[in-house]
């Protein structure tokens, strides 16, 4: 698969349809696979949180979320599509409805899956949604919630969703996947269930398309402020001293 390396990640040049094809084969396999969408934020993280860098590169798909990183992609000579934690929901929806497979949806504040799920629903109407829920109190990643795994296990679900905030859901996926047999493909996916139940409006198609998706999020969502300069500011700043380093000193 072409990669794109950004600050150590390595990050997949797919399209949705790409994408789409390898969950179809995974879905047909025996081994399980995880997806992860990394955006500039995510990029910034690795560079303190090493066990998360390892986490995101052993994914089986890492796509692009984020118009920083195609900018970005774009500067260093090279390409990357876009495809958003909302795209793969719906997409992966999509083939789970034609495969008959069942998804699990976890994660986002009390009764916001549950929405999600309603509207899945009313769009694919054949789509079996095995689970819906917050998830309770997840706090350490790492922690075992038996109830919740067995949950998760009973439902026979076979694609699940994760929408606990970046890093948290990558860990989740990474340190619970083995003990969840019946899931074929885990999905990081980030506000997507937010977005999806209605409860947080997403920015119009041409503010994403200019890369201003930043400025609506800014103006709607004003205690972002931090990860809005972390995206447009930090990202861009460490990729260029890692250019100026690479140019200094090519072998490092
Ligand atoms: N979230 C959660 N538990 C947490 C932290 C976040 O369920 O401990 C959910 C939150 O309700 C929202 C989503 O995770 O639905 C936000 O994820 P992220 O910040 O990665 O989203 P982005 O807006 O960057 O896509």
């Amino acid at each position: 698969m072409d990669k794109v390396d950004i600050l150590g990640v390595q990050i997949d040049n797919l399209s949705p349809q790409e994408v789409l094809e390898q969950v179809n084969h995974f879905l047909h396999s025996n081994d399980q696979h995880y997806l992860v969408t990394p955006n500039p934020e995510f990029i910034v993280a690795t560079n303190q949180d090493h066990e998360f860098k390892e986490i995101l590169n052993y994914a089986d798909i890492a796509v692009a979320d984020g118009v920083g990183l195609i900018k970005i992609a774009k500067l260093l000579g090279q390409r990357l599509q876009r495809v958003t934690g909302v795209d793969l929901v719906w997409l992966i929806s999509e083939l789970a409805e034609q495969q008959n497979c069942s998804v699990y949806l976890l994660g986002a504040a009390e009764t916001v899956a549950a929405q999600t799920a309603t509207v899945l629903k009313e769009n694919l109407p054949n789509l079996i949604v095995a689970g819906a829920e917050s998830g309770g109190d997840i706090t350490d990643p790492k922690e075992i919630d038996h109830e919740l795994i067995e949950r998760i296990n009973d439902s026979q679900a076979a694609i699940l969703f994760v929408a606990l905030g970046q890093i948290k859901q990558e860990k989740w996926i990474f340190y619970h996947l083995d003990q969840l047999p019946n899931i074929k493909v885990a999905v990081g996916i980030g506000g997507a269930f937010d977005y999806i139940s209605g409860n947080v409006l997403r920015a119009p198609k041409i503010l994403r398309n200019l890369g201003l998706e930043w400025l609506f999020r800014l103006i709607l969502q004003p205690q972002r402020y931090k990860r809005i300069f972390t995206a447009t500011v930090i990202f861009p700043w460490l990729v260029l001293i890692d250019q100026i380093k690479k140019r200094v000193a090519p072998n490092r």
